[in-house]
């Protein structure tokens, strides 16, 4: 067995406390964590002292929404160098996950800890086409195809179940039967509404925006069966009808209410937004733009040369700008998404923070640093912390496993210089990460990295 490692006088939050432990000690024996204590504890024979003083430790974080498929092996590193040493992957195809999970597990990729979803759930018409579909998605066209397809992904060790857009309601309701609470079903669903997917049972939601709008948005933005995602009509469509947002009204008080009655995980995924929120000159300048990763970039100019949109020097950011009041309409329709989540929290419901890390901007892992800011706006940082760390860990059904620093869980966390609950962007500065009790140095991953070269030119 490894030698236990001992972490002395750190400033501890532990994922389950309201409050955190000033000059705590943690015990570290093999892969999991053996003692946790308020004051100090006596230096086992052998054991390796790591004096803390001054720095914060904190669960070892946990994206409940990414697709790893997308990212390459550039994305699962910037989840360790940001302090994420869990993810679940929500869509891709099982052969594709399978085999990223087994080269994970052999050390043959460096990452975070990998739960997966399998394939996203679709309906008989696939309502992300593409190559991104391609990937990621799986059509179920009647009810008799559940066993054949949702079979061979719970044998294959999924450990959840993720509905998706063009599922009707019967459907979504029938998956969610035959996975007979064997893993937790999640779902970023349209033609089902919330509310049924509720009362049918489902564990958890995914993405504030589009899941729950057709109970909290008025009845002339809702969408129906045949409802595309694609094109600019949708987005536009989902800005005024969170514009129009009210929460008070019947149908927003009841989803909310059955939403936290029934422990369903909201899985926020705001950062999507962010562009809108930074602004176009923000993005640009935003240091975080250094690491989009090769994969996305490379798709992104494909993109950008097949329209014409190369000589634009944020290509890598967006093709084309919005007008200034389309802009200030997404922000504001970003901090009604940030209302619900509070209305939520408060009701008693349960928060996590997933990012959807596979999309250019922000970059994995840095996407997640993001969420923790609106989650902060919005729940304080405490309750943010706690979404992206124990609460995100119930909702995967991992909580023996990991999300909180104390006996028996594994040894994942992150040590942060400064104190994330004064100012959560100091949940940036990560000086070391471990992950089942072994260190890894986030400056040293981020060094080895390759520039987005479109930043470098900036
Ligand atoms: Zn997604």
């Amino acid at each position: 067995m490894a030698a236990e490692i001992l972490l002395t006088n750190v400033r501890l939050i532990d994922g389950l406390h309201d409050a955190p432990l000033e000059r705590a000690s943690i015990l570290i024996r093999g892969d999991r964590f053996a003692a946790v204590e308020a004051g100090p504890i006596p230096a086992p024979a052998g054991a390796r002292v790591i004096d803390l003083a001054g720095k914060t430790a904190a669960p070892g974080l946990i994206d409940t929404h990414v697709h790893t498929v997308a990212i390459g092996d550039e994305g699962l590193k910037l989840f360790m160098a940001n302090g994420i040493t869990s993810v679940r992957d929500c869509g891709a195809r099982l052969e594709l996950i399978v085999e990223v999970k087994r080269a994970l597990l052999s050390g043959e990729k460096l990452g975070p800890r990998l739960y997966f979803c399998g394939p996203l759930l679709d309906g008989a018409v696939s309502s992300l086409p593409g190559p991104s579909g391609a990937i990621m998605t799986q059509n179920v066209p009647a009810r008799e195809s559940i066993p054949a397809i949702v079979g061979p992904i719970l044998d294959a060790g999924a450990d959840c179940l993720k509905l998706y857009f063009g599922l009707t309601a019967d459907m979504g309701e029938a998956i969610i039967r035959y996975a007979g609470g064997r893993v937790p079903v999640t779902g970023h669903i349209g033609f089902m509404r919330a509310s049924e997917a509720v009362k049918a049972g489902i564990n958890g939601l995914e993405h504030i925006s589009p899941s729950v709008f057709n109970d909290v948005c008025p009845a002339q933005f809702r969408f129906g069966a045949g409802t595309s995602m694609a094109g600019r009509q949708f987005v536009e469509r989902l800005r005024a009808g969170w514009l129009a947002a009210d929460f008070s009204a019947p149908e927003a008080r009841s989803l909310i209410d059955a939403m936290a009655r029934r422990e369903v995980a909201m899985g926020t995924t705001m950062n999507i937004n962010w562009l809108f929120r930074a602004g176009y000159d923000g993005a640009a300048r935003d240091p975080d733009r250094r690491y989009i990763v090769p994969k996305i970039l490379a798709d992104r100019k494909k993109v950008a040369a097949a329209q014409d949109k190369l000589s634009n020097p944020d290509w890598d950011l967006y093709f084309s700008r919005l007008a200034p009041e389309v802009i200030e309409g997404e922000r504001r329709a970003l901090e009604k998404q940030q209302e619900f989540c509070r209305r939520l929290y408060e009701a008693g419901g349960l928060v996590v923070g997933g990012t959807d890390a596979a999309i250019n901007y922000p970059p994995p892992g840095f996407s997640l640093m993001r969420e923790l800011e609106l989650l902060a706006e919005a729940i304080g940082a405490m309750n943010a912390l706690r979404a992206v760390t124990s609460k995100a860990a119930i909702a995967l059904r991992k909580q023996d496993d990991i999300g909180a620093i104390t006996p028996g869980r594994f040894a994942d966390l992150a040590v942060i210089d400064g104190d994330p609950l004064r100012d959560i962007k100091a949940m940036r500065q990560v000086s070391a990460v471990f992950k089942g009790g072994v260190a890894y140095d986030p400056k040293a991953i981020l060094a080895e990295l390759p520039v987005n070269p479109n930043y470098a030119e900036a």
